[in-house]
C-alpha cells in the first residue's frame, strides 16, 4: 500500500531542521501540487531550486531515511521551471511510491496548517511551536493538534461474492467498497452498520477488522472490515453518493489495481479467497 515504503523508515516525529539543497519541496495550491510528471515518475523541486528570498517560507513537514520534506508557506504562488500545479491525486497513478506517500502525508499537514492560521476559539493568528506538531494561539492559549478523522472500508461478504461501488461525483472512477466516515459517538463497528444500511440498504453480521491505512488525500486514517452479510441480499442504492453497487463474484475481480490504497488490497484479497475470518458456506 501507498504507506509500505520498506526499506525507507517514515519519521513522523517533529524535529525541525534547516532545510539542505537536495531536500523536497511541497508546493500546493488548493488541491493541486507543482510537480513534475514524466513517463509515470512524479517528482517535486528541491530547495536549491528555489530563491533565497523563497527558502525563509519553508516549514519543516517531517523526514523520509535522511532526506527531510519541507512544505512552502508563501504568500505567494511558488514557480518552479519544468513544474507545473497537478491535481494530488497525480500521486495515486505515477510513482515512485515513496513519493506519493511523501506527497500524499504533506497535503494532509498542509490542509491543517491552512485551516488553522486563525484560532477557531478567539479569532486571533496562531503560530507554529517548535517543540512538537501543534500550533499556538498566544492571546486564549488554544493549542491545535493535526486533525485526522477516522472512516471505515467495508468488504460486505455473501459468500463467494462481496459488493463493489462505483462513486457518482468523484474524481476516482474506478470501483471501490462502500466507505464512510465515523461519525461522533460511534464505534467503528457502528459506522460499518450504519454505511452498510445507509449506502446499500442491507444488514450484516461477523464484522472482523482487517488492516488500517493513512489516506492523507482526505484526511483520514482508513479501518478496513470485512463482513457478512445478515439476511436479504436485495441492494437498495443510495442514488446521491453511489452511481452503482452490486454482487461481484471472485471470478468476475480483474487485475486493475498499483495496490496502493487498502481498498485494492481488500479487493485482491477477496478475489484470492484470503479475507479473514471468510464464513464457511
Ligand atoms: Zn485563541
Amino acid at each position: 500500500m501507498i504507506q509500505d515504503i520498506a526499506p525507507s523508515v517514515y519519521h513522523n516525529e517533529y524535529s525541525p531542521v534547516p532545510p539542505n539543497e537536495n531536500d523536497f519541496v511541497f508546493a500546493f495550491d488548493g488541491r493541486t501540487i507543482l510537480v513534475n510528471i514524466s513517463d509515470g515518475i512524479i517528482s517535486c523541486p528541491r530547495v536549491k531550486d528555489l530563491s533565497e528570498n523563497e527558502r525563509h517560507d519553508l516549514q519543516y513537514l517531517f523526514r523520509i531515511d535522511e532526506k527531510c520534506d519541507f512544505l512552502y508557506t508563501g504568500a505567494s504562488k511558488l514557480e518552479v521551471p519544468g513544474f507545473s500545479y497537478e491535481t494530488v491525486t497525480s500521486f495515486r497513478r505515477n510513482g515512485p511510491k515513496l513519493m506519493s506517500f511523501a506527497g500524499m502525508t504533506a497535503y494532509h499537514l498542509y490542509v491543517w496548517y491552512s485551516a488553522n492560521r486563525f484560532c477557531g476559539k478567539c479569532g486571533s493568528k496562531t503560530h507554529i511551536t517548535s517543540k512538537e506538531r501543534s500550533l499556538k494561539c498566544d492571546n486564549c492559549g488554544n493549542i491545535i493538534y493535526p486533525r485526522i478523522s477516522p472512516a471505515v472500508i467495508i468488504g460486505i461478504t455473501d459468500g463467494d461474492k462481496i459488493i463493489m461501488t462505483r462513486y457518482a461525483d468523484r474524481e476516482y472512477k474506478g470501483r471501490s467498497l462502500v466507505a464512510g466516515f465515523c461519525e461522533i459517538g460511534e464505534t467503528a463497528e457502528d459506522t460499518v452498520r450504519r454505511e452498510v444500511m445507509e449506502e446499500v440498504g442491507l444488514k450484516v453480521k461477523n464484522i472482523r477488522y482487517y488492516k488500517s491505512q493513512p489516506w492523507g488525500f482526505d484526511g483520514g486514517l482508513l479501518l478496513g472490515f470485512f463482513c457478512d452479510l445478515d439476511g436479504s441480499n436485495e441492494i437498495t442504492l443510495e442514488e446521491d453518493e453511489l452511481s452503482i453497487a452490486e454482487w461481484i463474484s471472485r471470478s468476475e475481480i480483474t487485475d486493475e489495481h498499483r495496490f496502493l490504497s487498502l481498498t485494492e488490497e481488500m479487493i485482491m484479497l477477496f478475489r484470492d479467497g484470503k479475507e479473514p475470518g471468510k464464513n464457511p458456506r
